[in-house]
């Protein structure tokens, strides 16, 4: 353990522990490599204890015996005090996953968004009636499905924090959320500030670990629900493991979403737009536009789009650059042997590739990336490479847009850029993805939006009112009174 960072420790039923066993591991900032904290390892063990305390704390009359409306208060309080640590959350946030400050800041308020819709939903969640004709009342009640385990990535921990556990918590669930090893700060923060709000103790209990910690978590018996984000391959596995328990899981999963850009667009308006999504969060983003479908006789929007990337400010998250660092060494060099796949299988690196710039030589740093001369089905058009690379593909006709915008193994959001309302519509209806953005991209942080995939990119949907869904489950309760024939 690093001689002079204090330990940051585990959350379980309300107190700040130590891992059962003692581990722990470093956390660094990815623009320098330094180390910034020294945190808990959560093991099986710690995993045990969390769901027993998340168990518990399920039927506790201080938490089960809760009005709804009161439930929605607490939300309420945890939004505002979010906003009020804002700046001291954004910084953290920022130093941890290596975001532009001010992209952390917009998470920040995002997390605080979700709080605040799902407050108002929490005495909102009434059942129906059904009419069975006289002498039989039936009605449905929406009950709380129990204990819900929530594993996320490293990219957005302040928002999958809050968007997990926001609605599991207002549909008076309990919650186990495992965050990345390489993101755990800002999670275990929400978890304090929840306590601070008058969260019961054990309502949410935060357990940063391993892949063995999240699985440990997926497969619990005990556990009621699974709501994870990450992977493909650790979404398969987290998906099993809850099914043999006969526990339902949601899987947000990745994505390689399709910009399709015909000639006939906007281009200023496109531009910081399509750049925004393939780049923010230096380009790791689920619902990023990584596939940049370009019409023939739009290539003005290409170099522009080239220009823009070559003129973004690269440098450690802090000092509020464009692009900030990856993660971590791993991701930074798998990003870069993505380039060199793409110029073995004919592809031309326009503009990126490993910044030059030395006072960046010790962090994780890609710059913006633009690939052409690919067909989709190059590997840089078909795999998740989850770093600031945009990989550019030609079309003629809003047919073989439709066909190459389909033509993936994910399905998780899309992008459309014409001021023609019929290929606009045409392509609404047809792409198979969770989402269709037309001229517009992100539509404030989306919270309100039901988002999830299709296909390779996961099931379930997350955010919205549709979010709610996963938390809740439905019991009919059918009655018969007097004398029926
Ligand atoms: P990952 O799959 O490697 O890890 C995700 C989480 O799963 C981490 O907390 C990790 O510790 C845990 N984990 C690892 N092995 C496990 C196991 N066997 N059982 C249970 N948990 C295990 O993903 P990552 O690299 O952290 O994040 C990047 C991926 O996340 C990308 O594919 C991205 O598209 C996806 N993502 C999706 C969304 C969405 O909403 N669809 C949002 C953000 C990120």
């Amino acid at each position: 353990m690093s001689a002079e960072l204090e330990l940051t420790e585990l959350l379980i039923n309300g107190k700040q522990v130590p891992s059962a066993d003692g581990r722990s591991f470093t956390v660094v900032d990815p623009s320098d490599g330094t180390a910034i904290a020294q945190v808990a390892l959560g093991g099986k063990a710690d995993v045990d204890q969390a769901v027993a305390a998340a168990r518990a704390a399920f039927t506790s009359p201080e938490w089960a015996g809760m009005r709804a409306a009161d439930r929605g208060r607490i939300l309420y309080r945890i939004a505002e005090a979010i906003r009020y640590q804002g700046e001291r959350l954004a910084r953290l946030e920022s130093q941890d996953v290596g975001k532009p400050l001010r992209q952390a800041k917009a998470d920040v308020e995002a997390a605080a968004r979700y709080f605040e819709f799902y407050a108002g939903a929490a005495d909102k969640l009434g059942g129906t009636t059904i009419p069975l004709g006289p002498g039989l009342i039936d009605y449905t009640v929406r009950e709380p499905i129990g204990v819900s385990g929530q594993i996320i990535p490293f990219n957005y921990p302040l928002q999958n924090t809050a968007r997990g556990s926001a609605p599991a918590l207002a549909a008076g669930c309990t919650v186990v959320l495992k965050p990345s090893p390489e993101a755990p700060l800002t999670p275990l923060e929400i978890g304090r500030i929840a306590l601070e709000c008058g969260l019961p103790p054990g309502v949410l209990n935060v357990v940063p670990g391993d892949g063995e910690t999240g699985a440990a978590l997926a497969g619990h018996p005990d556990i009621n629900q699974v709501t994870f984000t990450g992977s493909v391959p650790t979404g398969i596995k987290v998906a099993q493991a809850a099914a043999a328990n006969v526990v339902p899981s949601v899987t947000e999963l990745g994505g390689k979403s399709p910009v399709v850009v015909f000639a006939d667009a906007d281009f200023d308006l496109a531009l910081t737009a399509v750049a925004a999504s393939a780049f923010g969060n230096a380009g790791q983003t689920c619902s990023a536009g990584t596939r940049l479908l370009l019409q023939r006789g739009a290539e003005e929007f290409l170099e522009k789009l080239v220009a823009h990337a070559a003129s973004l400010r690269v440098g450690p998250g802090l000092s509020d650059p464009d692009i900030g660092p990856l993660v971590a060494a791993r991701q930074r060099d798998r990003v870069l042997s993505y380039l060199d796949v793409a110029r073995q299988e004919g592809g031309t690196v326009r503009v990126g590739g490993a910044p030059s710039d030395p006072a960046l030589a010790d962090g994780y740093f890609v710059a913006p990336t633009v690939l052409t001369g690919l067909t989709n089905d190059a590997r840089c058009a078909r795999e998740e490479i989850f770093g600031p690379v945009v990989t550019v593909i030609e079309f003629d006709e809003v047919e073989e847009a439709l066909d190459i915008a389909n033509d993936s193994p994910y399905g998780l959001a899309s992008y459309v850029w014409t001021r023609d309302i019929d290929k606009a519509m045409r392509l609404a209806e047809g792409i198979r993805a969770g989402q269709v953005y037309v001229n517009a991209t992100g539509v404030g942080t989306g919270v309100e939006l039901p988002f999830g995939g299709y296909k390779h990119s996961g099931w379930g949907r997350e955010k919205g009112l549709a979010g709610l869904d996963s938390y809740l489950q439905t019991k009919n309760v059918c009655i018969g009174f007097g004398s029926r024939s």
